[in-house]
């Protein structure tokens, strides 16, 4: 059976003011998909990310998620609502709200935005904190908490919203190394579980355990785009190349 395509983008482009970010990227994401993106400092990670969920709108070219077309503004909006209910996304920097407890940070989405049952959804927060450890801090507040405790929460917060489809943005960049293992055993968990991710990540010992396809970017451009074992054993650019002579 064919798998559903989770993500199409056709002939990316993006500007800021001036400058070129992305240059015409087509990419696709299938179900099951653990797609990591990766590539220098400003060639365009983010901004991509960004625009898979419509953070960045004023592009050229489509960006389709979940079967649906989201760019192209007011027209689309009925179906940027229904993906972003269906997406999550994980920033570098975990806004957590700092006046909500653990739990009620987890809680608070199907809640206010799905309108579920309260009591259930804090049932269903409970067991999420306990798969990502957090099964002592129910009751904490965000400030209570280490860098990697709240990123793990973060992580909780978007699986409470039973998503479809998680994209994560450098998770651990902003992380202690001894807590970055914790939150990349999560991401782990979550992709033996059978969860669709687009991950933008330096992590590269991570990214030869758990992608499925790798996306090089080198200034808005994609250099390589292949199965994990491909770009690792035989990426094509020397720009590649030299990325994982550094890096691994
Ligand atoms: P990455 O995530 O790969 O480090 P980004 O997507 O954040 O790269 O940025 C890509 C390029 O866009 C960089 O050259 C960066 O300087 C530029 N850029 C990012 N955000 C802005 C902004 N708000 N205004 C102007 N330029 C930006
Ligand atoms: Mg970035």
């Amino acid at each position: 059976m064919k798998k559903e395509e989770l993500v199409r983008i056709t002939d990316l482009s993006f500007k800021y003011g001036t400058t070129q970010v992305l240059s015409d990227l087509s990419l696709t994401v299938e179900e099951g998909d653990i797609l990591v993106i990766c590539g220098p400092s400003g060639s365009g990670k983010s901004t991509l990310l960004r625009c898979i969920n419509q953070l960045e709108h004023s592009h050229h070219g489509s960006v389709k998620v979940l079967g649906m077309e989201i760019s192209g503004g007011k027209k689309n909006r009925k179906n940027l609502t229904e993906v972003r209910k269906r997406c999550g996304m994980v920033f570098q920097h975990f806004d957590l709200f700092p006046h909500l407890t653990v739990l009620d940070n987890v809680a608070i989405g199907p809640i206010k935005v799905k309108h579920e049952n309260e009591a259930e959804v804090k049932e269903r927060a409970k067991k999420l904190l306990d798969l990502v450890g957090l099964s002592e801090k129910y009751d904490v507040y965000p400030s209570q908490l280490s860098g990697g405790q709240k990123q793990r929460v973060a992580i909780a917060r978007s699986l409470a919203m039973n998503p479809e489809l998680m994209l994560f943005d450098e998770p651990t960049s902003a992380l202690d190394p001894e807590m970055i293992k914790d939150v990349l055993s999560v991401m782990k968990d979550l992709a033996l579980q059978g969860m669709t991710m687009v991950i933008v990540t330096h992590e590269m010992g991570f990214a030869r355990e758990v992608a499925t396809k790798v996306c090089f970017l080198e200034r808005g451009e994609i250099l390589e785009l292949t199965d994990k074992d491909q770009f690792f054993h035989n990426p094509t650019s020397d720009r590649a190349k030299e990325f994982l002579r550094k890096i691994l």
